[in-house]
């Protein structure tokens, strides 16, 4: 795991490099063809268009289909460079990024937080909305006070992010739920965080449909949670 001295490094250093990062961790449309393994793009969980009106169907196919396939693509490269990390998971990857040798650290950050932020968040949306329940929405309702205010939270910390970046519902080192943005494709697991429910907040995830609206986007977003994966993964952190 990495220090806070390092965890607090880490988020200076991406605020910092939010202009040439985001240039690094953009993937080109030629970008998505397979590649060797170890990782692979995971299918969507749903068609496409199956999130419509909310999120249309050209940005989920654009989305999963060129974006997060060439993080995929870009993540094999990198690995497939450096024998020391070779059969290292995606959480280890992560966890310990700073442990990566230098040459290909960038590239895991941003193609393997990339990999793993839009594999959560694929999970983490569904056409059947709904609330919360169980011991996540216990928690929710202790720490945010109601699942409106949380997604409320939500929302104005991904209004915040400056540039291209993610909005997290997490738990801490404490097991406590907080709300925190990330720069780029930085993963809340680079900080010590367990990502339980992730907004991607790049343009790339709402421009077709809202142009510059992230507001709405949002708002949108907030109407497609799939509250049971959420639930799931908080029950499995807590066990
Ligand atoms: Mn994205």
């Amino acid at each position: 795991m990495i220090s806070r001295r390092d965890a607090i490094k880490t988020i200076g250093l991406g605020a910092a490099a939010l202009g040439i990062g985001s240039l690094a961790g953009t993937p080109s449309a030629q970008g998505a063809e397979p590649a060797a393994g170890p990782f692979t793009l995971p299918p969507l969980p749903f068609a496409p268009g199956a999130l419509e009106p909310h999120i249309d169907t050209l940005t989920m196919e654009i989305h999963h289909g060129k974006h997060h396939a060439a993080y995929v693509k870009n993540l094999n490269t990198a690995v497939g460079a450096v024998p020391a990390i070779a059969g290292w998971s995606l959480d280890r990857l992560l966890t310990q990024w700073d442990a990566v040798p230098e040459e290909v650290r960038t590239a895991v950050r941003n193609n393997g937080g990339g990999h793993h932020n839009h594999s959560l968040f694929w999970e983490s949306l569904s056409a059947a909305g709904g609330e919360p329940d169980g011991a996540l929405a216990s928690a929710i309702k202790e720490t945010f006070g109601s699942t409106a205010e949380c997604l409320a939270g939500l929302r104005a910390s991904g209004m915040k992010v400056f540039g291209s970046g993610w909005t997290w519902l997490v738990l801490d080192r404490n097991k406590k739920l907080i709300v925190l943005g990330t720069p780029n494709q930085d993963s809340p697991l680079m900080t010590g965080h367990l990502p339980l429910l992730g907004f991607d907040v790049w343009e790339h995830a709402y421009y077709l449909k809202h142009q510059n609206r992230r507001a709405d986007y949002l708002d949108a977003l907030c109407k497609v949670v799939h509250w049971p994966a959420v639930a799931a993964r908080f029950d499995r952190a807590m066990a």
